[in-house]
């Protein structure tokens, strides 16, 4: 479902990543593990190109780009494959949360304004959020405003799930709620592929079928998350994983 090839990536001589390989199965969810800097990010934005890699193939769902040679058209396209929900919500202010949720359905999909609120407000309904559809970002709490962002990834209807640290913005009291979220999000939904960014270890072991631990632009272990997180083989992975317990 998703494959990366020799993918490289450069901030001004600052090289995040070099020939970075891995491969993703449909249906399959992966969580990357690693040190804060280490590229995680970068690598989820090269995915839906937000990021642009220097070097590299990927194939994402249905398309596919080759770095150096991207066509606005494709740009468009690669964009439409995953939806990503991201550390910090990226919600509309200004919007209430249904209309946050129907943006991208009106925007993106052209569908008509009254279809597009219905399919918000069902959206809203399994994040539990239905008595707060009419309430702006600055009126909910952190984890109700992550919630708001799982219902508009989850109204794309993309079979792509990229979430990048999605409670880790958050106070501890309100994490809980949007682990529970996704936790049903994923339950709902077996044939999501999905790649978590997560320092939530408990949830990465629950939820993964895929573990691979990250340091300085490079996968240094790769197995499945009871191989990584009870029995990491790598030196680095073992000092990682040591300050969680
Ligand atoms: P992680 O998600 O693992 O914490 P990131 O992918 O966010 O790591 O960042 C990797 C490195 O790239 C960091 O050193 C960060 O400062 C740098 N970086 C990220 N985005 C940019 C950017 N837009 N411009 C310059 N440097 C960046
Ligand atoms: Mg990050």
């Amino acid at each position: 479902m998703i494959s990366v090839e020799n993918l490289s990536k450069t901030f001004s001589n600052h090289t995040i990543f070099k020939n970075l390989n891995l491969k993703i199965a449909t249906g399959d969810i992966l969580a990357i593990i690693g040190p804060s800097g280490s590229g995680k990010s970068t690598l989820l934005r090269c995915l839906n190109l937000l990021e642009f890699p220097e070097t590299g193939k990927v194939v994402i769902g249905d398309q596919h780009y080759e770095a150096g040679h991207i066509s606005r058209q494709e740009i468009v396209k690669i964009r439409q494959e995953s939806t990503m929900v991201f550390q910090q919500f990226n919600l509309f202010r200004q919007k209430t949360a249904w209309q946050n949720v129907a943006e991208s359905l009106v925007v993106v999909k052209h569908v008509n304004k009254q279809q597009a609120k219905q399919r918000a407000l069902a959206e809203l309904a399994k994040v539990g959020l239905s008595e707060y559809a009419n309430f702006y970002p600055g009126q909910l709490s952190g984890g109700q405003k992550q919630r708001v962002a799982i219902a508009r990834s989850l109204a794309t209807d993309s079979k792509i799930l990229l979430l990048d640290e999605p409670t880790s913005a958050l106070d501890s009291e309100l994490v809980g709620e949007v682990l529970a979220t996704l936790r049903q999000v994923v339950a709902d939904h077996p044939d999501y592929t999905v790649v978590l960014v997560s320092h939530e270890l408990e949830f990465v072991k629950q939820v993964a079928t895929k573990v691979v631990f990250f340091e300085d632009g490079q996968i240094l272990e790769t197995g499945t998350a009871e191989e990584v997180l009870e029995h990491p083989q790598h030196e680095r992975t073992q000092q990682f994983l040591s300050r969680f317990t």
